[in-house]
């Protein structure tokens, strides 16, 4: 399939990379190394975000470039990564393009033209990476420090279930190509907003407890208070996922409507993305996602009643 992709990409001339809403690392990190390989490929490339860059990737080479747009910019083909449907990317028009899809979730859909899902990668950047390197686009240090990036975080630091040796191959690629791996994790973990400490604060107050499972939340009026953007809940789910002997670790953050997204995190024993794709979300074995109608309580007893037949199997062993 890398080959079919290389083959349009060779075929098209004006492309548009993008990935999922409130994107990720990975999602951010290898739509800014792709778009930057398709510029040495003489294309034309624009890299086009529904929510724009988050504060702590804002440093990463092209992320200035990034445009911040609800409606999918003129294009012969559109190149979304990391996104199980055009829905998750909220652009407006995708359903007009000519669409390929790059994907390593195990939940990964076949919804475009061209669709390249392969959930054997710890992240999307691999996938990238291959491209470039099949494509004989040389990976520079700016296009290495995006794709490492992209590495580290969707591999949460080369901790999560599943990184292996292939994992440690992949990044040393990237800091021979010149990623700087203490400068790539800078901004990421020593880059917080005081809001999200604050936010961190009232979450954690909120903490609840259930054998393996344990639970936090943030509200609207927290988020206002505190003066916390959506990106400020990144990663406080896996402050509940770090106790001792909680397998599976739960986030809700109150949206506008009332709904609650919800994150996900297990330590490798229970799979989340199959729980979460029962919400209609979805993302991987130990890292998934979804949204579930409030208020609170019925959103939590939903999702805990959900989970514990899942964690009730690791207390009877
Ligand atoms: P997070 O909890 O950080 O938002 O997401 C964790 C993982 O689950 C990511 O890989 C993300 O792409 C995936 N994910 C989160 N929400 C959704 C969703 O609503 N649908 C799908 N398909 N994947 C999701």
């Amino acid at each position: 399939m890398l080959e079919r992709v290389l083959q349009e990409i060779r075929a098209h001339r004006r492309f548009v990379v993008t990935s999922h809403a409130r994107p990720d690392g990975d999602g951010i990190g290898s739509a800014l190394a792709l778009g930057q390989i398709l510029r040495v490929m003489d294309k034309d490339a624009e890299v086009v975000m529904y929510d724009g860059v988050p504060r702590i990737y804002q440093n990463l080479p092209f992320a200035n470039r990034v445009i911040q747009a609800s409606t999918v910019p003129a294009n012969d083909a559109v190149i979304l990564l990391e996104c199980d449907s055009t829905r998750r990317a909220m652009l407006e028009g995708l359903e007009e393009c000519f669409l390929i899809n790059i994907d390593h979730h195990a939940s990964g859909r076949n919804f475009a033209h061209i669709n390249w899902i392969d959930s054997s990668v710890m992240a999307t950047a691999e996938l990238v990476f291959r491209l470039a390197r099949l494509a004989c686009v040389p990976v520079d240090r700016d296009i290495a420090t995006c794709l490492y990036t992209a590495l580290m975080t969707d591999t949460g630091s080369f901790m999560f279930e599943g990184t292996d040796e292939h994992t440690f191959t992949v990044a040393r690629e990237l800091v021979l190509a010149g990623a700087d791996p203490a400068h790539c994790a800078r901004p990421i973990y020593f880059g917080h907003s005081t809001a999200k400490l604050r936010l961190l604060g009232a979450a954690l107050s909120n903490l609840h407890r259930e054998g393996p499972l344990a639970w936090i939340w943030v509200t609207q009026e927290q988020m206002t208070r505190f003066g916390a953007r959506e990106e400020d809940c990144e990663g406080l789910v896996n402050y509940a996922l770090s106790i001792a002997d909680v397998q599976v670790a739960i986030f809700f953050r109150e949206l506008a409507d009332r709904r609650f997204r919800i994150s996900l995190r297990s330590k490798g024993e229970v799979n989340v993305s199959t729980v979460a794709e029962f919400f209609g979300g979805g993302g991987h074995k130990c890292a998934s996602g979804c949204s579930i109608d409030g208020p609170l309580a019925v959103a939590v007893s939903r999702m805990v009643d959900r989970l514990r037949p899942e964690t009730a199997v690791l207390n009877a062993n």
